[in-house]
């Protein structure tokens, strides 16, 4: 990785766990492990109720970051939770356009490229979720899938604004399958991404910009895929939620 590209690791907790308490005691042992890690930024993504928890139960030693955000500032909309919001609680981060998001509640590319518009205008980095079905990857389509995905949720974003986007690869079949991407195959999406980002800004922004792998990273996985050029980070969901085995996914080797 380039000097710039710091890595970050975050934990999408999901619809989990079901208390205040558990998700408590889950932040204090994350962030007892962040204590023998390297240089490495880690955010937790706990569901809305949770983040003033575990931001204090965490104290200071991570960051913490939304699982999604809805586009309007404030008004009339039952349910929603904006990006002002979620910034004046002291989130850094927030996912835009999870795959589960994408399908399981029918966010297209248009509401994703203007939750991300949100996040960016209220200073925080939105993490962009993309990545291909289990159809699109056996078509041989997955490079073309983030290609289209890139074009349209970054609509009008600048090259500036590009440099505080986090993008995650989340193949849609390695998520909560057991199956990962073997390192190479990773490798060569992140760098395809990379590729496109320098066609869609410059190789400075693309150089810049932080391109994490998501998909049944664990403990057994993360080693081989944090030591590829253009894997960043990690995108981490079931494994996240067991203290030891994310305390071992941030500390990897
Ligand atoms: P997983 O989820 O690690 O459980 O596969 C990853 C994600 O959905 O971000």
């Amino acid at each position: 990785q380039l000097d710039a590209r710091k890595p970050l690791i975050a934990g999408n907790w999901k619809e989990n766990p079901c208390t205040v308490q558990e998700a408590e005691a889950l932040a204090s042992e994350v962030a007892e492990a962040t204590k023998q890690a390297g240089d490495v930024g880690v955010v937790v993504i706990p569901p809305y109720p949770f983040l003033v928890p575990v931001q204090n139960a965490a104290s200071g030693a991570l960051m913490i970051g939304g699982q999604n955000c809805y586009f309007e500032e404030k008004g009339a909309y039952t349910g929603a939770v904006s990006t002002a919001m979620l910034s004046s609680v002291g989130c850094t981060y927030v996912l835009c356009g999870h795959s589960e998001r994408r399908t399981v509640f029918r966010n297209d590319d248009n509401a994703i490229n203007r939750k991300l518009r949100a996040v960016l205008d209220h200073n925080m980095m939105p993490i962009l979720c993309i990545g291909e079905s289990k159809e699109e990857y056996d078509a041989g389509l997955n490079k073309a899938v983030c290609a289209i995905q890139l074009s349209k949720d970054l609509k009008g974003v600048t090259g500036e604004e590009m440099k505080r986007i986090v993008v995650a690869y989340e193949p849609v079949w390695a998520i909560g399958t057991g199956l990962t991407a073997t390192p190479e195959i990773a490798q060569s999406v992140h760098d395809y991404i990379r590729g496109y980002l320098a066609k869609m800004y410059s190789r400075e922004v693309a150089d810049e910009v932080i391109i994490q792998y998501g998909g049944s990273v664990t403990p057994d996985s993360v080693d081989a895929l944090m030591a590829m050029p253009d894997i960043d980070g990690a995108l981490v969901g079931g494994a996240s939620l067991d203290g030891a085995k994310f305390g071992r996914i941030i500390n990897y080797k």
